[in-house]
């Protein structure tokens, strides 16, 4: 029997998930070879302190009798507290606990932004690439999504400004724009402190909405940067954040960061759905933020994927001719641009079959055409020893195909 002419008519907008199906492959060959994989988006677990998460948990659990119970839809108290103060210290970014929604990560602050505000058929504008989970979830609620360029500064914002008056004196209407600012998944740009600032102008002057997306913005490894909710005054922009690129993606803990009148909304549609996100590991991050421990993880972290990128581009210089990659000084991708004839999604299937190595092509990242040679590398939860074994071996496909 089948049930499918009974789905909602949103389920026409959803697209099979090309990560999932690749990452299904991966696990496949892994059970009858070793796999070298540049494919993941996810921290070194070795660098996670799972040890201290362990003490500090087993302490939370035995002192708070709640732990076990739910939280406010919105998160524990505490934790928001810490989070504005978190915002604050690390960002420069004046918000308060009424302020900040607690979410299982930043996909689910993505999530419930989308479902608030997106209605078919609005239109959206958003990096060309950008971050394929968003442009899948948003695509489920209908909006039609509009690229913009990115250059080695980020998002071409005179290219941004175009786009808004065009769809503007078309009579359309624009509900977002998204922006990943710090460490761009996939491109690994940062964005220059002059086109955030641009783009907060432009958002004024357009009476635009601005999402953005803070998932890296503490894996930087040169310079430092204020996210963009630094320059709104307006409250303009919706900072989504997560603690899953520093402490653990599998801690499922992000937020949001927004104007009260979202902060209750947003409170209203996630209660039914989730009713909170996990308690104990919303103590955990909690106590991990105010007994002062970030800051150790997080140089960690750093010191090691900077070690990692480093040595990442060092193989890419020696043995891969004939692509274009960038270095990126945030983030946990480097980005590169196969020869033009190369499809990537061939190139990924032939360079996991015959060399058991794992990337991920960026075609569904890019909202057009123009992504169809690149491909997407991950230095972060990659052995150290194993970066240069993948790197030449990608460059040895890279040859035997131009
Ligand atoms: N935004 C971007 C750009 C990401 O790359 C990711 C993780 N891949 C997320 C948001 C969401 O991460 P999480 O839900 O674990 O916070």
């Amino acid at each position: 029997m089948s049930v499918s002419h009974k789905f909602s008519y949103r389920v026409n907008f959803v697209k099979p998930s090309p990560i999932r199906t690749l990452v299904s492959k991966i696990s496949a060959i892994s059970a009858t070879r070793k796999v070298i994989s540049f494919a993941a988006g996810e921290p070194d677990p070795n660098v996670i302190p799972r040890d201290l998460y362990s003490t500090i948990l087993g302490k939370v659990l035995h002192e708070e009798t709640k732990s076990c119970n739910y939280s406010p839809t919105e998160g524990l108290p505490s934790l928001r507290r810490s989070i504005a103060d978190f915002m604050w210290r690390y960002e420069g970014v004046k918000t308060s606990e009424d302020n900040v929604l607690v979410t299982v990560g930043g996909s689910q602050a993505i999530d419930l932004l989308g479902k608030l505000f997106i209605d078919p058929g609005d239109h959206v504008i958003l990096e060309n690439p950008s971050y394929v989970n968003t442009i899948v979830d948003w695509e489920f609620y209908g909006a039609r999504l509009v690229g913009v360029g990115v250059d080695g500064e980020g998002v071409d914002t005179h290219g941004l400004e175009a786009v808004v008056k065009r769809l503007l004196s078309e009579g359309r209407k624009v509900k977002l724009v998204y922006t990943i600012p710090t460490g761009h998944n996939p491109a690994g740009i940062v964005m220059s402190e002059e086109r955030r600032k641009h783009l907060v102008e432009i958002a004024s002057r357009y009476d635009l909405l601005v999402v953005e997306d803070a998932a890296y913005n503490h894996l930087v490894y040169e310079g430092s940067y204020k996210p963009l909710s630094h320059y709104d005054k307006e409250g303009r922009v919706v900072y989504v954040g997560s603690f899953s690129k520093v402490l653990g993606t599998g801690l499922r803990i992000g937020w949001l960061s927004a104007p009260s009148e979202i902060v209750e909304v947003v409170k209203a549609i996630k209660g039914p759905s989730d009713m909170c996100a996990p308690v104990p590991m919303q103590l955990l991050v909690d106590r991990v933020l105010r007994e002062g421990l970030y800051d150790q993880i997080k140089r960690r972290a750093v010191q090691e994927y900077a070690r990692k990128r480093d040595t990442m581009m060092s193989a890419l210089d020696e043995y891969v001719q004939g692509a274009a990659y960038n270095r990126p000084r945030g983030g946990m991708f480097i980005l590169l641009k196969l020869p033009a004839r190369v499809d990537s999604e061939v190139f990924a299937d032939m360079l996991l079959e015959k060399y058991g190595v794992a990337v991920v092509p960026a075609k569904p990242f890019y909202l057009d055409d123009s992504g169809r040679s690149s491909i997407r590398l991950n230095f972060t939860m990659v052995e150290m020893d194993e970066i240069e074994e993948g790197i030449k071996k990608l460059g040895l496909l890279v040859r035997e195909l131009s």
